[in-house]
């Protein structure tokens, strides 16, 4: 309502000013004189246009292949998650976010983007990823806010509720979850998937987050907001990915059954689904060295899409003006797939 009431505020002001009489102006004023308080929209230097399709290293790729998990730091080129470009302009200010696997891909992005828009922000992430995590604690806390980090193995009930607990008493609250952590590995047959491994991909990609959110639920105040990363592979499976792809078939699921339960206690449910993007996960076994040189060839863009490209969605799905939107999937695959 305050905005509707802004936006008109902000046409009556200019249909004033455009050579209007005096008299027209003068009935105009008292709308004017009501909105007076808020900022106006100009001075923006002109952006240069970007071409999608070459704006970021398009296969072929050197080979490259890392021990499970996979680190961002040594990944050839380096994935772009926002650090030179993400700029805010406080949509998040005084929010409360905590992101899984936030010390890479998606998660990082987020985690850089939800600091610049100035949100407080946990993330947690396996301890062998301390390296990658030490990074993006260091962004947080440049960008003025305050990091948390919370290492630690999802796969325990007990660590999952510990980890809510923890980042919401160290935040002072909690009112964004971003459930992201993931498991993906790649294997030619399903015959090749023992139970440990099927198990392993579940209890990561499922029961964590069915952890979390249960945990986080108590601390969630309406207008706070969940937000799941799926995948393409929900609708569009890969043959060697027959676990991790069920999985993200069921994690857009609960995220649309979440959104029902959810919405009359405002609270808002949403997922991303992203395509080939740059990250850890395909260097660690998600992806074949084969597939890796071309990661993202066979998309319109030609080219996998980096983590950075997908920040300004996980900022909108968490920020006050998206507040009608629940249980929506928001992809972003390079012209291939559905969310
Ligand atoms: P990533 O490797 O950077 O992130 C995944 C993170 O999951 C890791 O950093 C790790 O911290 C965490 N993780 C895995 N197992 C864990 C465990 N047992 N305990 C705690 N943390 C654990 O890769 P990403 O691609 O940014 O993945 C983020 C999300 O994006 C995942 O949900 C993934 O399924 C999804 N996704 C990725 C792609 C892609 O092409 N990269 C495509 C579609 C969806
Ligand atoms: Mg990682």
């Amino acid at each position: 309502m305050e905005n509707i009431m802004t936006n008109e505020n902000k046409m009556s002001r200019r249909r004033a000013l455009s050579g209007l009489g005096v008299a027209m102006a003068t009935v105009a004023a008292a709308p004017v004189l009501a909105g007076a308080a808020l900022p106006e929209q100009t001075g923006f230097a002109p952006v240069d246009l970007q071409d999608p399709t070459t704006k970021y290293p398009k296969p072929p790729f050197t080979h490259q292949n890392q021990p499970w998990p996979a680190l961002a730091s040594k990944m050839v080129p380096r994935p772009d998650h926002g650090e030179e470009t993400y700029k805010g302009s406080g949509r998040l200010a005084g929010r409360k976010a905590l992101i899984t696997g936030g010390d890479s891909g998606m998660g990082r992005a987020a985690a850089i983007a939800y600091a610049r828009e100035g949100a407080d922000v946990a993330i947690n992430y396996l301890p062998q990823e301390e390296p990658d995590a030490r990074e993006v604690v260091a962004l947080i806390k440049k960008a003025g806010q305050k990091a948390v980090a919370i290492p630690g193995d999802l796969r325990e009930e007990s660590f999952c509720k510990k980890l809510v607990d923890e980042a919401a008493k160290q935040l002072g609250g909690l009112d964004i979850v971003v459930s992201n952590a993931a498991r993906q590995q790649s294997h030619p047959s399903i015959l090749d998937i023992s139970s440990d491994q099927f198990d392993w991909t579940i209890k990561t990609n499922i029961y964590a987050p069915f952890w979390i959110i249960k945990a986080a639920l108590p601390y969630l105040k309406p207008g706070s907001s969940i937000i799941g990363t799926t995948s393409v592979q929900a609708t569009d499976p890969s043959p060697d990915l027959y676990d991790y792809a069920q999985t993200k078939a069921a994690t857009t699921n609960f995220l649309k059954s979440l959104a029902k339960q959810l919405g009359p206690k405002g609270i808002r449910v949403n997922g991303v689904a992203p395509g080939p993007i740059w990250t850890p996960l395909q260097m660690g076994g998600g992806s074949t060295p084969e597939k890796l040189r071309e990661f993202g060839k066979d998309t319109p863009l030609g080219r996998p899409g980096q983590p950075a490209e997908l920040a300004s969605i996980y900022v909108q799905l968490a920020a006050n003006d998206a507040s009608y939107s629940t249980g929506q999937i928001y992809g972003a695959a390079g012209g291939s797939g559905q969310p």
